[in-house]
């Protein structure tokens, strides 16, 4: 078997900062794969619904979580998510899944299944790497990346923008919505300060352009760094 190691790069950050759409151009722009592990929890949720089971409830999740064919491609202009047969991609961004997805990510087994998922996904990837985008993945998912950066934002400029691209027309809905699932998730992973090693981008003041410049100077800032010490 050929010795293929697959580059890394892990990107964190809340609902908002801009990490989805931010992470998807910096891999078109580099020729790299793009996991979108806040899908797989997403879809994860849609599975428990559809079951008819309530999210809240850990075993029905663990159960759900045991039985879950998901499949979801890497390549970043390619957002089809699939649960066994059925297309997912539009419904695991309905306001349900999303108000029952941190249910999802709060059973700590489920978390340990996911995590060995998307290292088996990146491992075996076509690519020679993968933005991998999420809420744990500097942490927990790739603590050793070679880049691993947290995409932060103001709260309000967050909410605003999360309304924007749901074209929602109640805005103050949008933004409870979204700082309830923060409150929520943040009870399980930090995904709010940075850990140590990890590079902070601030898109409060940056627009989208500015932000994947920002991001793509700390990609090649830590790959430089990388180069320094193994003389690549
Ligand atoms: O990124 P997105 O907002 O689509 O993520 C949906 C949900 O999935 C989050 O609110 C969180 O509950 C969960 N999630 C997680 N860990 C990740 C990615 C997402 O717990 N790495």
């Amino acid at each position: 078997m050929n010795e293929h190691t697959v580059d890394l790069i892990a990107i964190d950050g809340p609902a908002g900062s801009g990490k989805s759409s931010v992470s998807k151009e910096i891999a078109r722009r580099l020729g790299y794969g793009y996991l979108d592990t806040g899908a797989a929890y997403r879809a994860l949720a849609w599975h428990v619904l559809e079951r008819g089971a309530d999210t809240e409830d850990a075993e029905a999740v663990r159960a759900a979580a045991s039985d879950f064919p998901l499949r979801q491609g890497l390549d970043p202009d390619d957002r089809r998510v699939l649960v066994g047969d059925t297309e997912v991609t539009d419904a695991i961004r309905e306001s349900r899944v999303s108000a029952a997805v941190s249910g999802v990510a709060r059973v700590p087994e489920v978390r340990v299944q996911v995590n060995e998922m998307f290292r088996r996904i990146v491992a075996e990837a076509p690519y020679p790497a993968v933005v991998v985008e999420g809420r744990d993945i500097t942490t927990v998912v790739a603590p050793d990346a070679p880049v691993r950066i947290l995409l932060t934002a103001a709260p309000e400029v967050r909410a605003a923008r999360r309304a924007n691209e749901l074209g929602a027309e109640n805005a103050s809905a949008v933004a409870e919505a979204l700082h309830k699932r923060d409150a929520r998730d943040s009870t399980m992973v930090d995904f709010l300060t940075a850990a140590p090693g990890v590079d902070v981008v601030d898109s409060t003041a940056l627009d989208f352009p500015q932000t994947v410049e920002a991001v793509l100077a700390v990609i090649e800032r830590r790959r430089g760094d990388g180069r320094g010490v193994d003389n690549g």
